[in-house]
């Protein structure tokens, strides 16, 4: 007979179980999964927050099983027990599982642009929805690409300003690089994105955990997941962002590339609108070499400058070298100008492949302008001509 294990976080209160868990829904929840409508019930009160969680075995196997939540209060409250679940799914040891969710009757609309998003995500990473027929307007498909993760996240993005947390882009080793931040409920998203994109990507993956002061680690579980699929976890903290400035010049800072993916959105060269991400990178604008011989100013707060978004744009490895040697300039007002007096067919070359000529106004924020500055001061600005 189907045998139900109810995971503590229903049973705080009494009540809760009869409220919520009624037998009503456990035997909807046996017919969808095994055909039978009897089951057996019991508790599982070991003291962990486990998610909304019940599990079904049946005939050797077990079935995790993810009930949503009654209350909407916000997009991330709805979400966040969901991650907990699918965490203790990878944990099972047993090969025969799956991992299914139930919505249980929503109090409040559960088909925005960003629900629908995540249930995606849930369906990539491998959730059955027992009963999506009954409560959605559309099935929901899972993604095949993690370029249309992207894109769609993107469009949720540009909706949703100071909302994103995660971002997924691609580096010059061509490794799947997830910068995530872990704190609240960034940690379920970035949980459940990371454990998504495995499912689909060809591709290396490297999650960093973005930290913000004092702020933690994802909780031990997920890591101990995320890592056990082979994902190469990194803790962004300002240790290593110091040996990072100290070393490399903060060209590979995991904070300066998720400031600048905050900033900027996905890498595209903004002097080319090359967008293939192995051949992009973040430029400097007021360069660390120049921050590190600054006068006056201590070392954290030359490491902020080497780490702030406003301190570069995305530009591709052509740019980027062109920029660097100063053959390239960017006035105060954010005109291209590149070197005059160079051999003509350079000079033909690069005003051939720049097409952009002009840095785009909501780039040119006061700080930004101010390391423009710093930059332009030791040019000859006499020097250089606007691109034709
Ligand atoms: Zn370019």
């Amino acid at each position: 007979m189907p045998h139900f294990t109810i995971k503590n976080r229903f049973q705080k209160r009494s009540e809760l179980y009869e409220d919520i868990l009624t037998r009503d829904i456990l035997r909807d929840v046996s017919l969808r999964i095994t055909g039978r409508p009897d089951f057996t019930v019991d508790f599982d009160n070991d003291g962990y927050n486990k998610g909304r969680l019940a599990t079904l075995e049946y005939q050797g196997t077990i079935i995790y099983i993810s009930f949503s939540e009654f209350e909407i209060r916000s997009r991330n409250s709805f979400f966040q027990s969901f991650p907990s679940a699918l965490v203790r799914y990878h944990q099972e040891t047993s090969t025969n599982k799956r991992i299914c969710f139930y919505f249980l009757p929503p109090n409040g609309n559960i088909q925005t642009d960003y629900f629908i998003f995540m249930y995606r995500l849930m369906k990539t990473a491998g959730t059955e929805f027992l009963n999506e027929a009954d409560h959605l307007t559309t099935p929901i498909t899972p993604f095949n690409s993690v370029a249309d993760i992207i894109a769609l996240r993107d469009l949720n993005r540009s909706r949703n300003t100071g909302n994103a947390s995660t971002y997924v882009t691609v580096n010059e080793n061509d490794t799947l690089q997830i910068y995530g931040k872990t704190y609240g409920a960034n940690k379920y998203e970035t949980t459940l994105l990371c454990l998504a994109i495995y499912e689909i990507t060809q591709y290396e993956m490297e999650l960093y955990e973005i930290q913000e002061g004092n702020l933690r680690l994802l909780p031990a579980l997920a890591r101990q997941v995320i890592i056990a699929r082979g994902v190469t976890v990194i803790t962004s903290d300002l240790t290593l962002e110091q040996e990072e400035y100290e070393a490399n010049d903060s060209l590979r800072s995991p904070t300066y590339t998720y400031n600048l993916l905050e900033k900027l959105g996905d890498k595209k060269c903004v002097l080319c609108d090359c967008e293939i991400p192995q051949i992009i990178q973040g430029a400097h604008i007021w360069p660390v070499v120049s921050i590190k011989r600054a006068n006056n100013i201590n070392q954290d707060r030359k490491l902020q400058y080497a780490i702030d978004g406003d301190n570069g744009i995305w530009l591709c490895n052509n740019h980027h070298k062109l920029f660097d040697i100063n053959m390239l300039l960017i006035t105060d007002d954010g005109q291209i100008k590149y070197k005059t007096n160079i051999e003509e067919n350079h000079e033909d070359y690069i005003c051939d492949v720049t097409s952009n000529h002009q840095i785009p106004n909501q780039i040119l924020t006061q700080s930004f302008v101010e390391y423009l500055d710093k930059r332009n001061r030791l040019l000859d600005e006499s020097r250089y001509s606007f691109i034709e």
